[in-house]
């Protein structure tokens, strides 16, 4: 469920006329729908509740939309973050979320990244490795605190979703391999410094089927007896992110949060424990859209040629997981279908944003928009052939703002210098 929508032939977010907004902002942008951010995370909130369990930490992942507007507007619902960087740390704070509702997952955290988060005092860590332990308890204990851990454990179930946004297998980088799990955890109990006080699973994204959640659960429940069993006090379960949401807009039917919080609760409800979702596509992909104007119509040999004012460089998912974008017309119009390729103007065979998509054909100017381009959007952008970052505009009702302005060509060229060699008088 979203809130964009078509009156009278032109789609509005909410209460917005994307024509005139487009007209103020410039294309190409990204919008964002509040409604649309607090349906989602209400549908998992009240579905948590709705099942049974009664203690549960939303930990919205930063990194799906980062924008520090749509984390704000979480922060006031009462979600806590999932973090990856220190970058994200700042932005989580920034925002208005408390650190006892942060948690910093990631692979790769550098002593310095480690060493915030202890003076934040965020609610845990979620660890990768054995060397990631000891790291963290010498950082932990150089300051003089104790740090709240999670193990990462990696369950090897395949989620049956995209190989480069799977991340429970054995053969993925992530988590602490499923047979060491325990040796780990008695590892970290051994530690001064660490407070080993939780069990962190993340199997993977955009998953649209409940069995590989089943499996990882079950496996999880089993893991978490067995702890006890060593007198190991576990009193939180991090169960990940992952859960998928409908990218074509008519016929697609990704789980429902209810049967999901259900088959939560059917694992663990009696566990004692707190339950912490980390999800991030579920609240945010279709929160967003990216408008677009066409620039050109280009018609091929073989090939009729949309070309766009947003690229790969704004939504980098259909080249890179080739992932579908429903793309519709921002003012619908009644005329003959062709098959059109949606393509940038970056010099890339791969720049597209969709491929033989039914439009008719669009003069110059006309507005496009990308669907559920809310998620994994924007923060993937990048400023390749020089193109200033699309700004991000969140409505709420009739009103919007601009949550990140469009860079000037002076911004973005700021950071940058000519050696001191080339300007010297003898540099010749
Ligand atoms: C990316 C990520 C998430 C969010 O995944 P979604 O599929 O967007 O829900 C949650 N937890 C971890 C550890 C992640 O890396």
């Amino acid at each position: 469920m979203d809130h964009f929508e078509y009156r009278d032939g032109v789609l509005y977010a909410e209460d917005v006329n994307l024509v005139d907004l487009a007209e103020t902002v410039g294309t190409p942008f990204y919008c964002y729908s509040t409604a649309t951010l607090r349906h989602h995370y209400g549908v998992l909130h009240n579905a948590c509740a709705k099942a049974g369990l009664n203690d549960t930490l939303i930990c919205y992942s930063v990194k799906a939309n980062s924008n520090i507007g749509v984390i704000a507007t979480l922060a006031r619902l009462g979600a806590g973050a999932d973090i990856v960087s220190l970058g994200e740390l700042q932005r989580a704070m920034a925002a208005g979320i408390v650190p006892e509702k942060i948690v910093f997952s990631g692979v790769g955290k550098t002593d310095d990244e480690m060493a915030a988060g202890l003076e934040a005092g965020i609610r845990q860590f979620n660890v990768e490795s054995l060397a990631e332990l000891d790291q963290l308890a010498a950082v932990a204990n150089r300051l003089g605190k104790t740090a709240q851990v999670a193990l990462r454990v990696n369950p090897d179930v395949d989620a049956g979703t995209h190989e480069k946004i799977s991340t429970g297998k054995a053969e993925n980088k992530f988590g602490i391999a499923w047979e060491d799990a325990e040796a780990a955890y008695a590892h970290a109990a051994g530690l001064a410094g660490l407070e080993p006080c939780a069990i962190d699973i993340h199997i993977g994204s955009q998953i649209t089927d409940l069995g590989p959640f089943r499996t990882a659960f079950e496996k999880t429940a089993d893991l978490l007896a067995r702890l006890r069993a060593k007198d190991l006090t576990i009193t939180r379960l991090d169960l990940g992110g992952g859960l998928g949401v409908p990218y074509q807009r008519n016929n697609e039917t990704p789980p429902d949060p209810l049967a999901y919080a259900r088959l939560i609760a059917e694992n663990f409800a009696d566990s004692g424990c707190q339950i912490i979702l980390e999800p991030g596509r579920l609240i945010a992909a279709n929160a967003g859209i990216l408008v677009t104007r066409v620039i050109r119509t280009k018609q091929g040999q073989a090939k009729n040629f949309m070309i766009v004012d947003a690229a790969m460089t704004e939504l980098v998912r259909p080249t890179l997981y080739g992932a579908h974008h429903d793309i519709g017309l921002v003012r619908q119009r009644d005329e003959k279908l062709l098959a059109w390729d949606v393509v940038g103007p970056v010099c890339e065979s791969g720049d597209f944003l969709g491929l033989a998509r039914e439009l008719p054909e669009l003069d110059p100017g006309a507005l496009l928009a990308v669907f559920s381009a809310g998620a994994y959007g924007a923060v993937l952008g990048s400023s390749y052939n020089t193109r200033p970052a699309a700004p991000e505009v969140l409505v709420d009702g009739a009103t919007h703002d601009v949550v990140r302005r469009r860079p000037s060509y002076a911004d973005m060229l700021a950071g940058e210098k000519i050696p001191d060699w080339l300007n010297s008088q003898d540099g010749q």
